[in-house]
């Protein structure tokens, strides 16, 4: 393994040539936060009272495991307006139960709240029981946490007969309301999936059902302060506290289309870009029930990891932004020529490619399902022979989609269900091997779910989707509203009903369910349910 040093090394020989000895002295510092975590449940913290409810943010939950999951919460009375809490770590203790009014506790534990990560919890507890719910709460003085309620997943050799899970990403805040949520929160799921844009970073404007607070954010207090503004709302909390999440981000927890070390916006000095990268994944994996093994590491945080359902479902959660090289032909929507054939290009770095086809050799499930940012399949946008896709997804990185795309074919992966976010459209795609070829096999299936809010109400036909559908012969549907995505996975067939609510920029809409598409195991590609 190479140590920070000559990570940073390589990175700015590689990138910029920049100063040496200040990137250094940047990376020595930043290199010091991992232990901070590792030692929240060693080292004996301050009982501190809090005048003011500390458990603001609520409660949340996810990575579950057969014997356990992350749970989670953060000691902030004032969020919004700066917290000033001692900085010292503060005793913080945690229950785990079978029911809800904890007579029967099976696990109990301590914990510090530290400051170096905003007085945030995360609590990997072990030794539950398989496909079983519990509840969980957090003391701290005598103030107690909302009470969560958490599942763990199915044995490992295990087959279940049904998961059911909800996906969704894009939920700008200044677009609308999150009305998705209370209804995601009635169906009776296992787990809620989020594929990213969580946040959006840009500054507040006036005139949007509702507003950011603050300009444009850099750093690590604005982003907390973004992060909060986002928790606060009743209908993402709540929904965080009823399920089990896995999450994974996309571009807007950082920056706008941003690509491993390079910023959307030209001219940032590498230092400066790198120390906002290191806010924005702190603040992330502050916000998130994540487990240690994501602990960011400065301006690097491994968020790419599995997550397996038995033998019926494995949830491989990518990360396509880290470790892309940039855009290699440039952004927006190009023809496929040139440099999105460069073998150089990558959209998930070589170390998490190589994961990625180790973990999908050896999964036992029917279902394999890759949970990502970025459309898979190469839509063409264009017009009649102008042919145009873009640049920010998989067909600008053309060998890197079709590397895994063979790879799946190849080496015969079981049922393979890539989802989807990113572009705030429903999509349904046959992926085929080649795409150029009608006749080329089909290998695996995509649903891209629509944003929560991003793009305000939806639901009208856009010309340039409508002509996309009609052009490309592996789109199934596509469809322009808000909402989520609802999923029901069994050994033989996967269905999906694509949720819509109709109006997000006032609060509360009804919801209705515009399509839903079968897979059958063993047969690639979707059907009309
Ligand atoms: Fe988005
Ligand atoms: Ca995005």
């Amino acid at each position: 393994m190479i140590s920070m040093a000559q990570q940073a090394k390589s990175i700015t020989q590689k990138y910029y040539g920049v100063d040496r000895r200040s990137f250094l002295q940047y990376m020595a510092a930043v290199s010091a936060i991992p232990t901070i975590a590792a030692s929240a449940d060693e080292i004996s913290g301050k009982q501190h009272e809090f005048q003011d409810y500390p458990f603001t943010l609520g409660v949340a939950s996810g990575d579950p495991e057969p014997d356990g999951v992350v749970i989670w919460t953060r000691l902030s009375p004032s969020p919004l307006s700066g917290d000033s809490l001692p900085e010292i770590p503060i005793a913080t203790t945690w229950e785990i139960a079978t029911d809800e009014s904890f007579q029967h506790i099976v696990r109990r534990g301590n914990t510090n709240a530290m400051p170096q990560l905003g007085h945030s919890v995360h609590v990997e507890v072990k030794g539950l029981k398989p496909s079983h719910w519990y509840f969980y709460r957090f003391h701290v003085g005598k103030q107690t946490s909302p009470t969560g309620r958490t599942r763990t997943a199915p044995r490992l050799t295990d087959l279940p007969p049904l998961i059911r899970f909800a996906f969704t990403s894009c939920q700008h805040y200044e677009s609308g309301y999150f009305n998705g949520y209370p209804h995601m929160q009635k169906e009776d799921l296992d787990l809620v999936v989020h594929l990213g844009d969580y946040i959006y970073e840009y500054g507040g404007q006036n005139n949007r059902p509702r507003k950011h607070l603050g300009k444009e954010i850099e750093t690590l207090q604005e982003y907390r302060v973004r992060y909060s503004q986002y928790r606060l709302d009743s209908m993402l909390q709540e929904t965080h506290r009823l399920f089990p999440w896995i999450v994974t981000w996309d571009d807007h927890e950082f920056d706008n289309n941003y690509a491993n070390l390079v910023s959307e916006e030209q001219g940032i000095s590498p230092e400066s870009f790198l120390m906002r990268r290191k806010n924005a994944y702190q603040a992330y994996y502050e916000f998130m029930p994540l487990r240690r093994r994501s602990f960011p590491q400065g301006p690097n945080m491994t968020l790419y990891r599995g997550c397996q359902y038995g033998r019926l479902a494995n949830f491989h959660v990518l990360d396509t932004r880290q470790y892309r090289t940039d855009q290699p032909n440039g952004d927006n929507q190009k023809p496929m020529t040139g440099k999105v054939f460069d073998s150089n290009a990558t959209m998930l770095g070589e170390a998490q490619e190589n994961w990625l086809m180790s973990n999908l050799s050896s999964s036992p499930a029917t279902w394999n399902v890759l949970a990502q940012q970025v459309m898979m399949a190469p839509l063409n946008r264009g017009e009649g022979n102008d042919r145009r896709y873009s640049m920010d997804q998989w067909p600008g990185y053309e060998l890197s989609r079709r590397r895994i795309l063979k790879f799946f074919h190849e080496r015969k992966i079981a049922n393979p269900v890539v989802l989807t976010g990113d572009i705030h459209v429903n999509w349904v795609n046959d992926l085929q091997l080649d795409f150029e070829k009608s006749d080329s096999p089909i290998v695996g299936t995509e649903l891209v779910g629509t944003s929560m809010t991003s793009g305000g109400n939806g639901g009208k036909p856009i010309r340039e989707y409508e002509r996309a559908a009609a052009q490309n012969d592996f789109v199934k549907w596509h469809n322009t509203n808000r909402g989520y995505v609802s999923c029901e996975v069994t050994p033989a067939k996967w269905t999906t009903h694509f949720r819509a609510t109709p109006q997000v920029v006032e609060p509360g809409s009804t919801l209705t369910t515009p399509g839903s598409f079968v897979i059958e195991a063993g047969i690639p590609g979707a059907q009309r349910a």
